[in-house]
């Protein structure tokens, strides 16, 4: 899943950005209101982590635009301000969640995998095709109830894969989703991460297969036996 973090203090952000990573998430940093707008109207992004005090303005009126236009991205608020009169701004504006600096690592992984529980229906906990189940909080993959042990990149790329089983995804939207803005990427390094990814799951007996779809992506197609 991919993140879009707001925040100015940059040590702070790569603190965050770095938990986040290795809980599994992508995740795009910007230090501005200016950059927020920019990442947003390009991407798609799963969540939002939103710091309040911005250099060019106030959170809050980012994300009451954001809704405004109809934007309904989940929204975490992530501020030193403790009045309670800020806290009710802030849902009122149509955050989701608020959380007060300082805070703890694992709290703010819990509330980010609660928000992305919420019904919208795009978000199952479990995402299945043939024998592949795949645990999108717990970010574990059981093929015919037997664990498999995938990096995180490969779970990225396995989770979008399953989320569109049965259709053909671009690269180009697979890339996105599997490497964060400004990340170095070869140029084949989706086709090597692919390769990997299809032997793992042929190797534990899938039912399941990535196939290549020359030119334009791939696709996660069950062939039961
Ligand atoms: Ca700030």
């Amino acid at each position: 899943m991919r993140l879009l973090l707001v925040e100015d203090e940059i040590r702070l952000a790569d603190v965050i950005a770095g938990g986040l990573s290795r809980a599994g998430f992508t995740v795009d940093e910007v230090a501005s209101m200016g950059d927020a707008d920019a990442a947003l109207s390009v991407t798609q992004y799963d969540a939002l982590i939103l710091d309040l005090g911005l250099p060019d303005g106030d959170g809050m009126t980012l994300l009451r635009d954001l809704r405004r236009g109809g934007n309904a991205t989940p929204v975490l608020i992530l501020t030193a301000r403790d009045g309670l009169d800020d806290r009710v701004e802030g849902l009122n504006a149509g955050a989701d969640d608020y959380l007060l600096k300082p805070f703890a690592m694992p709290e703010l992984v819990a509330r980010l995998k609660a928000l992305l529980r919420r019904p919208s229906g795009a978000l199952g906990v479990h995402l299945e095709i043939g024998n592949i189940r795949f645990d999108t909080i717990s970010r574990e993959v059981e093929i015919a109830t037997q664990p498999i042990t995938l990096t995180g990149r490969e779970l990225s790329l396995l989770e979008h894969l399953m989320r569109r089983s049965e259709r053909v995804v671009a690269k180009d939207v697979l890339e996105d989703h599997i490497y964060g803005f400004g990340e170095e990427t070869a140029s084949n390094s989706l086709e090597v991460m692919v390769h990997r990814l299809r032997r793992k799951l042929v190797d534990c007996g899938a039912t399941a297969h990535v196939h290549t779809v020359r030119g334009v992506g791939y696709l996660l197609k069950d062939n039961p036996p």
